[in-house]
């Protein structure tokens, strides 16, 4: 079984969020499993050099985008086992960062097309094409128009991915054929039309074998209105193609007891260590160096989607108690200037670290005590696995993956691994904030209990690649591909 994972990032090339930490796992447990995974993805500049340096060409050849033809590299790096093709084009990708370029929708139109086409150039042909958000939507849609009467094409099966269906590459009608070289007859509601413009995701969601998201719950949520982005109907109708499949996280790269970054390595049997994490962050960030006090973090992208107005709502009163708050992210400069202001305001309790580092992300999963991500929608969340993993105990809001993975404390039956509140209302998290804090401070007994908890969960990928292996497996028993 040859699975060809199309992404727009990927762990340890560039990361901007989740997708990027799942296409550098999934892959590896696949394979573990006996799958023979590749991964194809952009050249972008801002892979770092040791890597860079490293990638070898393979060919290059033209591929068509409207009336032009753009030269396309493949490239190839092979880590951990997994073999890495890049599409080189320094036009699109030799630019730093990843996104948020105007012609965002153009260098990914590339991408789509430069993947088909770059099929005979690999070692082999796939069974199965696995893309994953909008940047590699249309993929499923162009192999069935333009690439299927081909023999070798005929057969490849694809399964789409929601990872985000807020982010659904969302272009004016002429990008059909400027850019995709379709003609007007797909500009209908049940092709890529989508309230009078084109929607790349939505030729994912109706072209494809198989769709998944990153959670049960959020497979349940995105049909719903409230959810759905406008695309709850597209994907009611296709209800019986769309699995839930919870995210896993690299447990190597994750783990408190070999991780290299953090000042002391621990364990569930050695909790006691995880103090010297704390005090190193403390000291850090020159925090009142006291053990007694919680520290509560978030580690995220500084968008709406994460709960930041209920955050922003009742951080004063989060303030008048006595906790310590840690902010690492980036993302909207409204959020990113609010804790500015409140590390101003709050200089001896409230730290904020205005930017994306994946070391100090470590330090801070393992040196603090609550890990606070109420969020608005969470496809997934892997901040609260993580967290998770190092005893940094999750606050969350009942919605998708946060669900389906933190289980709020039961005093009576002394289950659960963290605090939960189900609606999206700041006082209600504040009262959740409050409970954390409550246990913390008052019942050392219960907060290593939830420690353990925990800990000892199963968040590795061993389940979730089962259930990708038994997809792909399905498709490739069927001699029919889905036709729309
Ligand atoms: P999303 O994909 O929506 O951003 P997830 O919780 O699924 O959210 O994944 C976020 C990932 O990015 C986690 O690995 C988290 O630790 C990491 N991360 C988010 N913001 C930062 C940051 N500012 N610095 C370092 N890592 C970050």
């Amino acid at each position: 079984m040859r699975v060809l994972f199309a992404v727009s990032e990927c762990v340890p090339f560039i990361k901007s969020g989740g997708l990027a930490d799942v296409a550098g796992s999934l892959p590896k447990e696949l394979k573990k499993q006996g799958t023979d995974v590749a991964v194809i993805m952009p050249k972008y500049q801002d892979i770092p050099a040791h890597l860079l340096a490293n990638i070898k060409k393979r060919c290059y050849f033209f591929v068509p985008i409207g009336w032009r033809n753009q030269y396309c590299g493949i490239e190839e790096l092979e880590v951990d086992g997994i073999t890495f093709y890049f599409i080189d084009n320094e036009w699109y990708f030799k630019r730093s960062g990843l996104y948020g370029y105007g012609d965002d929708g153009e260098r990914f139109a590339f991408f789509n097309r430069a993947v088909l086409e770059s099929l005979p150039y690999l070692a082999d042909y796939p069974d199965i094409i696995h893309c994953h958000d909008w940047h590699t939507a249309m993929i499923p849609f162009l192999l069935n128009v333009d690439y299927k009467w081909k023999k070798e094409y005929s057969n490849i099966k694809t399964v789409f991915t929601i990872h985000n269906l807020q982010f659904q590459g969302i272009l004016p009608r002429e990008v059909l054929g400027d850019l995709f070289n379709l003609n007007d007859y797909y500009f209908t509601a049940d092709n890529l039309e989508f309230y009078g413009n084109v929607n790349l995701m939505k030729g994912g969601l109706i072209a494809t074998d198989k769709i998944t998201t990153v959670s049960p719950t959020y497979k349940n949520e995105i049909q719903t209105e409230y959810y759905g982005e406008k695309l709850n109907n597209v994907l009611k109708q296709r209800e019986s193609d769309l699995y839930g499949i919870i995210n896993g996280i690299d447990e190597e790269t994750y783990n408190p007891e070999t991780d290299p970054g953090i000042t002391a390595n621990y364990t569930v049997t050695s909790l006691e260590k995880k103090q010297e994490n704390k005090k190193f962050i403390q000291q850090k960030f020159g925090l009142k160096e006291d053990p007694e006090v919680p520290i509560i973090c978030m580690i995220t992208r500084l968008t709406s989607q994460k709960g930041l107005e209920l955050v922003r709502h009742v951080f004063h009163e989060i303030m008048e108690e006595d906790v310590q708050f840690l902010v690492l992210g980036t993302g909207d400069p409204e959020f990113e200037n609010f804790f500015r202001e409140m590390e101003y305001t709050y200089s001896d309790k409230c730290k904020a670290y205005i930017g994306f580092d994946e070391n100090l992300a470590h330090q801070i999963y393992a040196g603090a005590d609550l890990f606070l991500m109420p969020s608005k929608f969470e496809p997934c969340g892997l901040g609260q696995l993580i967290a998770l993993r190092y005893g940094n105990i999750p606050i969350v809001r009942e919605t998708g993956g946060l669900n389906d993975t933190v289980f709020s404390y039961n005093e009576l039956t002394e289950e659960g691994n963290g605090f939960s509140f189900t609606n999206f209302n700041a006082h209600d998290m504040l009262f959740t904030i409050r409970r954390g804090i409550g246990f913390y401070k008052e019942d050392k007994e219960v907060w290593h209990k939830l420690m353990k908890n925990a800990m000892s969960m199963d968040n590795s990928w061993a389940q979730s690649a089962f259930k990708y292996n038994q997809l792909y497996a399905e498709l490739i028993s069927r001699s029919e591909s889905h036709v729309f």
